[in-house]
């Protein structure tokens, strides 16, 4: 099915996956909008609710802890500007070599509506060897299994120390045992998400994920306020894979 008619006959219901201005490092902003803005596009897409997810503390451009309570307040004026939309404060936390496997205590998860964790360059998780892993294809064999196995344990470990919500972009900048995490997914009831903004998980990758009892979900990753709400590329891939849209958690019929 082309775009243009994936369009047509499904609507995404919710977008829990939107980075904004608190994604910075410094001067540089990751994220190009504000909340605001954020909202404004979620609305005038039908979204039913927006999640805004900046990264988690230990990334370059992660979210300033401090900053959580200004970050509730820009979210109530947007809810008051958009009162059909429901917005949630969440966040992208790092899957990271620490006592629970991110970058966000347990006892910060209280400050979100909900956590997503995945895979970054940060440190605590091999960033180096792995960007150079997944980057330069001559990386040997017997190193890039080693990395394999310590990303895909640090993933599961991460599922199952915690209340996770979604596993953004699985696979992505670092190489994993699918079936593994599909596995924890499966036992641990985490949202196995599609996002065609990164090149995992692909077609491949999502036909192991779909052999497993995990549910999907879409999510558009949106840096910038323009795309949020972007689903059709995602549903596509999906389809290639032959996933049923009935098992993403986020897709209606129209
Ligand atoms: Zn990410
Ligand atoms: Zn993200």
């Amino acid at each position: 099915m082309n775009i243009e008619d994936i369009k047509k006959k499904y609507r995404l219901k919710f977008d829990h996956h939107t980075h904004t201005i608190h994604s910075k490092v410094g001067p540089y902003y990751h994220g190009k909008g504000n909340i605001i803005d954020n909202a404004r596009a979620a609305a005038k897409r039908g979204l039913d609710s927006l999640a805004i997810t900046d990264h988690g503390p230990f990334d370059f451009y992660g979210i300033d802890m401090q900053k959580l309570p200004q970050m509730r307040r820009d979210i109530s004026l947007a809810l008051a500007s958009f009162p059909k939309l429901k917005i949630y404060l969440g966040v992208e936390a790092d899957i990271v070599d620490t006592p629970n496997g991110l970058d966000i205590s347990p006892e910060d998860f209280d400050k979100f509506d909900f956590v997503n964790a995945g895979y970054h360059y940060v440190p605590k998780c091999h960033m180096i060897h792995n960007f150079l892993a997944f980057h330069l294809p001559h990386w040997p064999g017997i190193l890039q299994e080693r990395l394999r196995r310590q990303n895909t344990a640090r993933i599961v470990k991460a599922l199952k120390s915690n209340d996770i919500q979604t596993l953004t972009h699985p696979g992505d900048k670092a190489f994993i045992d699918e079936h593994a995490v599909a596995k924890a997914c499966e036992e641990t009831d985490t949202l196995v998400e599609i996002n065609a903004r990164h090149k995992h998980p692909n077609v491949d990758d999502l036909k192991i994920y779909k052999q497993y009892d995990v549910k999907f979900v879409i999510s558009s990753d949106a840096h910038r306020p323009k795309f949020v709400g972007r689903y059709a590329e995602s549903l596509a891939l999906a389809m290639e894979a032959g996933i049923d849209p009935e098992r993403i958690v986020n897709i209606q019929k129209r």
